[in-house]
């Protein structure tokens, strides 16, 4: 499994699944894996996590261009 590294921080983000996240305004997805920064709890998403959910939801790719490993603050 690959490292996913915080670039804020510096420390390893570790997986987890959230109940529920709202990937767009309006369209909650339920089970969504994403990376957890330990320090500053924000969430990584990574392209295979990405394809996955919108393979699921149909959602068109330029919608997720914001989601690409960025650091959403929760
Ligand atoms: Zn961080």
């Amino acid at each position: 499994m690959k490292k996913i590294i915080c670039k804020k921080h510096g420390k390893e983000a570790k997986e987890i699944v959230l109940p529920t996240y709202e990937y767009v305004p309006g369209m909650a997805l339920q089970n969504v894996k994403a990376y957890e920064c330990p320090v500053g709890k924000e969430l990584i998403f990574t392209p295979e996590q990405v394809e996955k959910t919108e393979s699921r939801h149909d959602i068109k790719k330029h919608k997720f261009a914001d989601a690409y490993f960025t650091h959403l603050e929760l």
